[in-house]
């Protein structure tokens, strides 16, 4: 899929509209139209990475951001001290629907284990 396609790309650039709630020059956050949690953020890449899966040794540094930025939303959302999950689905079985990398952090409820 080209970038063009990419709805995640659209967002960033802001031709599809979201309630974002982070961006940097690398990292963009907002939150998911069909919340699974009271807290259901979107974390991700603004350069396009399909998948975690698709990740190699350069995007070492992107891919640690990624993770420090969801957990410094975690707590400026108020639901790091009661616990918190970062979920990425990869590939079919894994249940990802949008192709472009992206770290669900959800909270807010207890949430329930193992995934179903
Ligand atoms: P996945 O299933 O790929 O792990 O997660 C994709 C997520 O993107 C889903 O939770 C879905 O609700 C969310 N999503 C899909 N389309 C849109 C959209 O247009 N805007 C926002 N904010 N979230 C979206
Ligand atoms: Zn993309």
């Amino acid at each position: 899929m080209s970038t063009q396609d990419c709805l995640f790309c659209k967002i960033v650039s802001g031709a599809v509209p979201s309630d974002r709630v982070y961006e940097d020059e690398d990292v963009f956050a907002f939150r998911d139209i069909n919340p699974q949690a009271p807290t259901h953020i979107l974390v991700i890449p603004k350069r396009h990475i399909s998948s975690v899966a698709d990740l190699t040794d350069s995007d070492v540094d992107i891919a640690g951001k990624l993770m420090v930025v969801a957990s410094k939303l975690a707590g400026s959302c108020g639901i790091a001290g009661r616990g918190f999950r970062l979920v990425v689905n990869a590939g079919d079985e894994g249940g990802q629907s949008v192709n472009h990398l992206h770290l669900h952090l959800l909270g807010g409820r207890r949430l329930g284990w193992p995934p179903g």
